[in-house]
């Protein structure tokens, strides 16, 4: 492969080296504004991460103040500030589902690390270390360091590392009605089936062997989007509670608001996690913060037994990223910012719905709140994806930059299935204006893509 000089140029060992990065110039609210002074419509704010849109002069602000009082401690060294406690008692004020400490990290990966040592000390303390077999979904991510990888159902990510992965972690078939429900089957059937097979697993690997069952509550990079059918998540807490083991959930993109509620975990009827790990709405991208929430009774065994939480980072609750993440949430409880994302999601759906719905090679539009994703077929009727060579998501993703529109491509083969979808997953500041803009532009782009298939 011959390269491009850019990259032979550029210091930066870029990700990709198949086209250059787009350059932007600036950025404000939703708009990307690229250095040749062509505009974008920024849909999704990265992957689902800038809830406030792009220059929020507030948490600017906020982030100067911090650097001139704090502007680092070693939280390992024992030392503590006042943004950082503040940021922690803000999130949890009510302790929502019993979830009351939280420890601060830079990253979705790092929080996922950080969950599976602090479960492994949870049970050593609690006099089971024989519950050392963790419970992951297929097709799933949950982050890109090796632990993150070991608990990832994602088996093209894992498969370069496979010497690396741990042989205690088993995946079970992730909850994903359009692609996995049988013909004829009922919700009610789907949820039984998947929990017989939870409940299958655990059998087989000794009910009291099992530490945590880990899935994200919304599935988002790998799958786009995908809430659960209901009753799932009831029964798999159920499962979990019948054999003592631990419920995490992952709502590093799905939470902190995205769905329309704070926790997603909140629309599934459930008492909430043991663990749940937050982060691209908990800072909105501004600064890298991503957080582990604790139920009170983890914490008990952990403080009272081993008297401290094993390892940490030297960036661990950074004062700066909590002071941040800290004026992001006060914004969005002040301005009632969850509001907005449950009204403008319900506008981005039925324009979903009736616009890109109909179009030939849509197969399916879900999501919640400002959380939703198209998912493209070849043959929708016969359920037949696009060729693995044929990266139709990215072509979508092309289009909707030369008419203006930014959207989330994502495709590859998750382990079991070849997906190509594109979400939108827009700023809770989004306006009416925006988000019929932005299914206009979407629309231009799917039908210009599509054109040489029909
Ligand atoms: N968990 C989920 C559900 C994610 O979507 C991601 C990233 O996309 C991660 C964990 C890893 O987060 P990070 O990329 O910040 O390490």
């Amino acid at each position: 492969m011959s390269l491009d000089a850019f990259f032979q140029d550029s210091h930066i060992f870029h990700r990709s080296f198949s086209k250059k990065p787009l350059h932007v110039a600036s950025a404000n609210g939703l708009t990307l504004t690229l250095d040749s002074g062509k505009q974008l419509l920024d849909a999704t704010g990265g992957p689902a991460v800038a809830c406030l849109g792009h220059n929020q002069p507030e948490v600017a602000q906020a982030i100067t103040t911090q650097l001139q009082k704090v502007g680092y401690l070693f939280s390992g060294g024992g030392y503590s500030e006042s943004s950082t406690e503040e940021l922690a008692a803000f999130i949890l004020k009510n302790k929502p589902g019993g979830l009351s400490k939280a420890i601060f990290l830079n990253s979705g990966s790092e929080a996922t690390d950080t969950t599976i040592k602090l479960i492994t000390q949870f049970w050593h303390a609690k006099g089971e270390p024989q519950r050392c077999n963790f419970i992951a979904r297929k097709q799933s991510y949950h982050g890109n360091t090796l632990g993150g990888l070991a608990i990832s159902g994602h088996q093209s990510r894992r498969q370069m590392y496979s010497h690396f992965m741990p042989s205690n972690v088993s995946f079970v078939d992730p909850c994903y009605a359009y692609r996995c429900k049988l013909a004829g089957e009922t919700d009610a059937d789907y949820v039984e089936r998947l929990k017989q097979q939870l409940d299958n697993e655990f059998q087989a690997l000794g009910p009291n062997t099992v530490a945590a069952f880990f899935a994200e509550t919304i599935a988002g990079s790998t799958l786009a989007c995908v809430p659960a059918v209901p009753g799932y998540f009831q029964a798999v807490r159920e499962i979990c509670d019948k054999y003592g083991a631990l419920l995490v959930l992952d709502e590093v993109m799905c939470g902190m608001g995205r769905s329309g509620t704070v926790h997603a975990w909140e629309q599934e009827g459930i008492r909430g996690p043991d663990i749940q790990t937050i982060a691209k709405s908990l800072g909105g991208g501004f600064v890298p913060i991503s957080a582990v929430l604790v139920h009170q009774h983890i914490f008990d065994v952990v403080a009272n037994v081993s008297g401290s939480l094993a390892g940490g980072h030297t960036f661990q609750a950074h004062p700066v990223a909590c002071a941040s993440a800290l004026a992001v949430q006060k914004i969005i409880a002040r301005d009632n910012l969850i509001s907005n994302v449950r009204e403008k999601g319900v506008l981005l759906a039925d324009l979903l719905e009736k616009e890109i719905a109909p179009l030939p090679l849509v197969g399916n539009i879900r999501g919640r709140g400002l959380f939703w994703a198209v998912e493209f077929m070849l043959d929708r009727e016969n359920m037949i994806p696009f060729p693995m060579d044929d990266d139709f998501s990215s072509k979508v993703k092309d289009a909707g930059l030369e008419v203006g529109v930014n959207v989330l491509s994502n495709m590859g083969f998750a382990g079991m299935h070849k997906i190509d979808t594109a979400a939108i997953t827009p700023p809770f500041i989004v306006t009416e204006e925006e988000i019929v803009k932005i299914v206009e532009l979407l629309k231009v782009a799917i039908e210009k893509v599509s054109e040489p298939y029909l």
